[in-house]
């Protein structure tokens, strides 16, 4: 789920733009729901919302904010009575933020309730937004996840699921859907598989959820991951699987395993966590330096780097600490102030870096802002030298499928070299990960027409879908309403 305008990009690491949970078959299934939006909460801290259904009515709860902010009173989850539930957690931004964008959101259809949490981005909302308005659809939010409901409202014709399949199949770009309907929780993933999606058990219960520590934290088993372009119905009769797509590679986003999906998940059947430490071998063996210490930028730089130790034959230590209590409300006054806030979350270690030959290890440089920073503090305190070394290749695309990308003037590899960025950066040597390296830590061979395939459109600018918004240059009035955040 994408809020359809531009918003200023606040921190140097790309962004999750969302995670979605549903329940289907159990008491307390709102309950169930804020457990698995707590384990999906590193998916988005911008919003949370849930959605119930008790047999007669949708109960909804959303609101701005972190989960625990909002969910944790017992009055909040007694008012959400239902045996089949959805939620949703949305990614942070210092961009103006408006309740009427926090999902799931609802619509009251010809065909009865139907709320709707959307992991991914669309890339043909606006064109499909500008059509329908003018043929009288009124919006209520500024996200591109509510052009589904009003194509299921303009279909006209058929039951909840026929109408969804008619709306998806005039969409295109990256979406993981979980939808509840009266009697009906709906998982969909798109026909590339961009995002993640699985299914779960939990005795007669049949869980959806964005990864698979959503499962863990709420004792469900893992069931298996729907596959591209499959939509699933779970209602009284059990799950029914429908394929309404022509079939198409897989292309599950290789960003997931470097660094947006919790490393005790499994995506597609990988641990991610070791997906991250294989990553990080590869990275030692293509771009080795002698060296004293590997350490990691935390948190997400942990498994690669403990990896690229181990490969390397050279001590891991945590040279880099990170203040896990800094609060995402803190704001920065002053360009003094602001330059500041990177020893708020991190502080060097000065008893595992000084007189060292150090390398850096963490997951992606975006506009590079965050890691200058880190090099100078790695400096400040005592390292001989340091080397960086990065997990994934070169950033140098925007990303369309639902994660917070600054556009490409703003990201450092799109507009210089690897030895300008090293100087920009300040290290004695900087290597990136290359995309074949890549693709065999994850044990696929590249480009192969009969094998999965993964979206690496950041790296490579082969975008795997259509980017009929991005080439539409009309204007784009969506909306004259400023809100309260
Ligand atoms: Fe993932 Fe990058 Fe593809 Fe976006 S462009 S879906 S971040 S691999």
């Amino acid at each position: 789920m994408t809020q359809l305008s531009t918003h200023p990009w606040d921190d140097d690491h790309l962004k999750e733009e969302c995670g979605v949970f549903g329940i289907y078959g159990i008491d307390e299934a709102a309950a169930h729901t804020v457990l698995g939006l707590h384990a999906l909460q590193h998916r988005g801290q911008e919003a949370a919302g849930i959605v119930a259904f008790d047999g007669h009515r949708f109960n909804a709860h959303r609101e701005l904010g972190h989960v625990a902010d909002h969910f944790s009173s017992g009055k909040v989850v007694e008012r959400l009575k239902g045996y089949a539930s959805i939620g949703h957690v949305r990614y942070s931004t210092t961009g103006e933020t408006i309740l009427r964008n926090v999902q799931p959101l609802f619509a009251d259809l010809e065909v009865g309730g139907f709320a709707l949490a959307h992991n991914g981005n669309l890339t043909n909302a606006y064109a499909l937004r500008r059509d329908l308005v003018r043929r009288g659809s009124l919006f209520q939010s500024t996200t591109d996840t509510e052009v589904i409901t009003h194509l299921m409202a303009a279909a006209g014709r058929g039951d909840v699921v026929e109408r969804l399949t008619e709306a998806l199949l005039q969409i295109e770009g990256a979406y993981s859907l979980v939808a509840l309907a009266e009697d009906m929780v709906i998982g969909v993933r798109d026909p590339l598989g961009v995002r993640p999606l699985l299914m779960g058990k939990l005795g007669s219960a049949t869980i959806l959820a964005s990864e698979t520590c959503a499962l863990d934290i709420i004792g469900a088993t893992y069931v298996r991951d729907l596959d591209p372009g499959e939509i699933v119905v779970i209602d009284h009769s059990g799950v029914r699987s429908i394929k309404p797509f022509p079939k198409r590679q897989h292309r599950f986003c290789i960003f997931e395993y470097i660094y947006f999906a919790r490393p005790d998940s499994s995506l597609e059947g990988y641990s991610v966590y070791e997906a991250r430490k294989r990553i990080g071998a590869e990275l030692a063996r293509e771009n080795g330096v002698p060296a004293d210490v590997i350490v990691p930028v935390p948190d997400s730089g942990v498994p690669a780097a403990l990896g690229y130790a181990q490969e390397a034959g050279i001590p891991f230590e945590l040279g880099i600490i990170r203040n896990h209590y800094v609060g995402r409300t803190f704001i920065e006054p002053t360009d003094h102030i602001r330059h500041l806030g990177v020893r708020l979350k991190h502080n060097a270690n000065r008893a595992k870096v000084d007189g060292k030959r150090v390398v850096l290890v963490d997951d992606s440089i975006v506009r590079g802002t965050t890691s200058k920073k880190i090099v100078e503090m790695v400096r400040a305190a005592g390292a001989k030298e340091v080397h960086m070394r990065i997990s994934s290749p070169p950033t140098t695309h925007s990303c369309f499928y639902g994660i917070d990308t600054p556009e490409r003037s703003k990201l450092l590899a799109a507009q210089h070299n690897v030895a300008e960025m090293a100087k920009i950066i300040g290290v004695d040597s900087l290597a990136f990960i290359s995309i074949d390296g890549l693709y065999r830590a994850m044990g696929q061979p590249r480009r192969d027409p009969d094998k999965p395939q993964y979206c690496d459109a950041c790296f490579t600018g082969e975008y795997p879908t259509t980017l009929t918004d991005q080439t539409d240059n009309s204007p784009r009035q969506l909306s004259l309403l400023t809100e309260n955040a």
